[in-house]
């Protein structure tokens, strides 16, 4: 009794302080990655740190000693498993305004390729035919390109349409849309390791999670299965959109600083950010 009384009058108000900063950072940042990959682990992170402190308080040296090692071991590991996000953070941080060398939505093509494209994803979703298009923002996607076959050509909805059909050699894997051109077909993505995918959800879904992960494209899905139409951004996927939703977002994905204001008002998704039903 005496000994934890001993403790508890060691413990300075600073120390209170110390651990209530503490407790708040790691509270926001756990919001901030609540339901993706790094969930799990920064629990990990979190109960080391308290371990960590304790051990020091405790004077419990050689427990300290391994915890400290074991952290800056961590700090190599957090930097090889979340590579992908990473990349994906420092990319956006490094696209520049000025550089920037994709398509705008005041663009000549652009609303003749929204149209084409929306046209044929709601052919597509009315007669069930499973569908993956990935739409290159700002970051190049020559990689995944290159994991298909090339066609270079003018984005139709015929094209579209055609690509997909089942049973025929492009329709497995994904098409790529550069600007107002269909530069491959038949490509991979690579897939999502999120374990807040949705379980209905097979592999296509997965898929285009995936890239949204890896990059800034705007990805739309057809379901074989219900003929759902999806998108893809940012890592997160939207379910459920109708014609005017998905123009709305592609739409939106392609404005500038400068066009923006035009288009303000935020749509809102019938079903807001659903990967978990
Ligand atoms: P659906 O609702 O259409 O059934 P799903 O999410 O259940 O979609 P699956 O049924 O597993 O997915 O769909 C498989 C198809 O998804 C494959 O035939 C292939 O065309 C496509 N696909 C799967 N994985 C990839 C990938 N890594 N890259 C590109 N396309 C993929
Ligand atoms: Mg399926």
């Amino acid at each position: 009794m005496g000994v934890i009384m001993e403790i508890f009058s060691n413990i300075r108000i600073m120390d209170v302080i110390d651990i209530g900063i503490v407790a708040f950072v790691f509270y926001k940042i756990l919001m901030l990655i609540k339901e993706t990959r790094a969930e799990q682990l920064i629990k990990g992170i979190i109960i080391l740190v308290v371990m960590l402190k304790l051990s020091e308080w405790s004077k419990l040296y050689v427990v300290h000693y391994i915890l400290m090692n074991t952290m800056t071991l961590g700090v190599v590991a957090l930097l090889i498993v979340f590579q992908p996000e990473l990349r994906r953070a420092l990319e956006y941080i490094g696209r520049s305004k000025f550089l920037s060398k994709s398509m705008e939505a005041s663009d000549e093509g652009f609303n003749s390729m929204v149209s084409n494209l929306v046209n044929a994803v709601i052919s597509l979703s009315r007669e069930k035919i499973g569908a993956l298009i990935v739409i290159e923002r700002e970051t190049g996607l020559n990689e995944i390109i290159h994991t298909g076959v090339k066609i270079d050509g003018e984005v139709s909805s015929g094209l579209l349409i055609n690509v997909f059909i089942p049973n025929t050699p492009l329709h497995d894997g994904a098409v790529i849309i550069r600007r107002d051109r269909l530069m491959a077909a038949g490509c991979f993505l690579p897939l999502s390791e999120t374990q807040s995918i949705s379980k209905e959800l097979g592999t296509r879904h997965r898929a285009a999670i995936g890239i949204a992960e890896q990059s800034d494209a705007i990805v739309i899905v057809v379901s074989e299965e219900t003929g759902t139409i999806s998108v893809a951004m940012n890592g997160k996927l939207t379910r459920h959109l109708d014609v005017n939703g998905l123009t709305t977002v592609i739409r939106n994905g392609f404005m500038t600083e400068q066009t923006k204001p035009l288009l303000k008002k935020r749509w809102i998704f019938k079903d807001d950010i659903t990967q978990k039903d």
